[in-house]
């Protein structure tokens, strides 16, 4: 195992942990992919949570800027699958904390639990376990943005882009492995589902 690990070996831990799977699924988007990954599958062992979240720690010291600012960052991520992630990078890079946000209920917008509050020029690194939609993500950099927080960058151990990700545009993104899946479609124009294979509807 390399000190940061490289895509071969992010993408073994995920498939021997079963949080990578082969067959044919439906995203709560309406997408269809012959893929389905659940990084918190991997993250219930704790060995690998950790060689995870200090891998991607190691590529986030590599860059000088980051450098500069770790005592002053912040770690902030999108609950709940986020924090395992955020608090193995936070304890391996010593930023200064954690924090992140939430949803009382699916139709609530995102916010932070009470008396957190982002300081105006507080530097902020972007954590979760996957960037996917980017949806979640972008909500959270928009109440930071908004609170005058300065995000420096997205940090995530799974890029896995699909035609609907949100564009961050210049702000650097860190991942450990990038996936695509062989593809994403539309129900409609699903080759799985014509050759009748059996859907599996997921809800993360
Ligand atoms: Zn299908």
């Amino acid at each position: 195992m390399h000190l940061i690990p490289n895509q071969e070996e992010v993408v073994s831990v995920l498939r021997d942990t079963g949080a990578l799977r082969d067959g044919h699924f439906e995203y709560s988007n309406g997408l269809h992919s012959n893929e389905y990954l659940q990084v918190a599958l991997a993250m219930r062992y704790s060995q690998y949570q950790r060689m995870l979240s200090v891998g991607l720690s190691r590529l986030l010291r590599a860059n000088p800027e980051i450098r500069a600012i770790l005592p002053e960052l912040s770690i902030v991520a999108p609950a709940t699958a986020g924090l395992p992630v955020a608090y193995g990078v936070c304890e391996a890079i010593r930023a200064r904390q954690v924090y992140w946000a939430e949803r009382e209920r699916d139709d609530q917008p995102l916010r932070f639990r009470q008396f957190v509050e982002p300081q105006p020029g507080e530097p902020v690194l972007l954590v979760d376990d996957i960037l996917r939609s980017g949806a979640k993500l972008m909500a959270l950099k928009s109440m930071l943005d908004a609170a005058g927080a300065k995000v420096v960058g997205l940090a995530v151990i799974i890029y896995q882009p699909t035609p609907d990700t949100l564009d961050f545009g210049s702000l650097p993104l860190y991942y450990l492995a990038k996936l695509d899946a062989s593809y994403y479609v539309h129900g409609r124009a699903c080759e799985l589902c014509k050759r009748g294979e059996p859907l599996e509807k997921v809800w993360v």
